[in-house]
């Protein structure tokens, strides 16, 4: 086994840290957008200008087609120094559904100006009464004269604002037909790329947080035209294309979580460093300081691990159930560590620790977010129990 990178990868990897000393300076004036929630623009501009937003799509579509692992690798160190964009994890999800089910028109159609970061892309899941059960979403997309007609109501979308297409998840056979029609409760999803600026969409902000620089929105759909060709995958069968695609979005939010567990710990160590309240003695030179960070460091290496080797077995294009296993497992346990680690940076900053320029009780719901979203800790517990394990499902 050989954990060296590629080199493309390991020049992913170094133009993320040129992104990082690019901003260093404007660090201040960064922070405080983000903390308005607003987008910033100028981070994303340098994420496609780096080709990280065409990392996984291939070269004849005008990515560099490096890789899942060269945009994971890039999160990660962007992430290290506080730098983060989360509708760049969405477009690249959206790529991914394109790409690995998309037809010849569509890719064509996307993935060149997905690519050069010309299109941002929103993620349509969750409804309101459907919650975590995806298979019960209402949301109908009806065939007419070549085109399908969208009605339905999805919820928490991050950054519809800002995103020019959401890749939404519908029905195309109401949930109620298919015990009618003894079809599976997996069949008659579809997915579809939707222009955000169509007519018969309406958007309402939510007061929520835990995703810095995006808001979220309800969006209601009234009788939205959507071109046939915007179909991604077949037909009925969007599940095949959710368990395709949406891997890449549990991956890049686990590195993006192993990044900010450095940019914790990096500064709770230097400040345990230099802090002395007892004397000479710096608060770092206490165990009860030091032990916790060490922990954090120790369980980042292993975390870090995990969320490469999903990059990995995604780019090497292993069975969807292998890749699902090992990006769920990505984002689990990054999840928990990154809570750790502004848990812990928290506690030796003391009352700083609570001060909003030291960033780290913003942070704390970012990764207090991710045990619940993109998909809630316990039901990665529920489908690895069942999928993995074959134990009996649980509900
Ligand atoms: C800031 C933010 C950004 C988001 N961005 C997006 C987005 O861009 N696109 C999008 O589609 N969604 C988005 N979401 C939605 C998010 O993915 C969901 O909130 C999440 O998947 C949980 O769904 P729910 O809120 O309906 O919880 P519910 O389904 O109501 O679940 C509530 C709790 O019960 C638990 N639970 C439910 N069923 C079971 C079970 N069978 N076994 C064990 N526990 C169970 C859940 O794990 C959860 O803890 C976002 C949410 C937030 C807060």
């Amino acid at each position: 086994m050989d954990f060296a990178f590629q080199p493309e990868i390991e020049m992913a990897k170094e133009t993320a840290e040129r992104i990082h000393k690019k901003f260093e300076g404007r660090r201040k004036e960064l922070f405080e957008k983000i903390r308005r929630n607003e987008f910033v623009q100028e981070i994303w501009d340098e994420l496609s200008k780096a080709g990280f937003l065409g990392s996984i799509v291939p070269q004849e579509y005008g990515g560099t087609g490096i890789g899942l692992l060269g945009s994971t690798v890039a999160m990660e160190e962007l992430a290290k120094y506080g730098i983060g964009n989360a509708l760049f994890v969405l477009t690249i999800c959206a790529e991914s559904c394109i790409i690995r089910n998309g037809s010849e028109q569509l890719k064509k159609k996307f993935l060149p100006a997905m690519a050069e970061g010309k299109i941002k892309c929103a993620l349509g899941v969750t409804e309101p009464e459907a919650g975590t059960n995806t298979f019960r979403i209402k949301t109908f997309a009806q065939k007419k004269n070549g085109r399908y007609i969208i009605n339905g109501e999805k919820t928490y979308i991050t950054g519809a604002d800002v995103a020019d297409y959401i890749l939404l998840i519908t029905r195309t056979i109401p949930y109620s037909e298919l015990s009618k029609k003894g079809l599976p409760k997996m069949y008659g999803l579809s997915l579809f790329m939707v222009d955000l600026k169509s007519k018969g969409i309406k958007m309402h902000k939510l007061n929520t947080r835990g995703i810095e620089g995006m808001n979220q929105f309800t969006i209601f759909f009234e009788d939205v035209e959507v071109p046939e060709e915007n179909l991604v995958g077949e037909e009925n069968q969007g599940v095949f294309v959710m368990f395709n695609g949406l891997n890449p979005e549990r991956i890049l939010a686990g590195a993006s979580a192993v990044g900010l567990s450095e940019f914790c710990l990096k500064r709770a160590v230097e400040y345990a460093n230099q802090r002395c309240v007892f004397g000479e003695r710096p608060i770092g030179s206490y165990q009860a300081i030091q032990h916790p960070l060490a922990d954090v460091k120790i369980r980042q290496e292993a975390v870090r691990l995990v969320v490469y080797k999903s990059a990995w077995a995604y780019d090497k294009n292993l069975p969807p159930q292998e890749v699902m296993f090992l990006a769920n497992s990505a984002k689990y346990l990054a999840a928990e560590l990154l809570l750790q680690a502004v848990d812990r940076a928290i506690q030796t900053y003391g009352g700083a620790g609570f001060v909003e320029d030291n960033f780290f009780i913003i942070l704390w719901d970012s990764a207090r977010l991710l045990k619940t979203a993109p998909v809630s800790n316990e039901m990665i517990l529920n489908l690895t129990a069942e999928h993995v394990l074959g134990l009996p499902r649980s509900y």
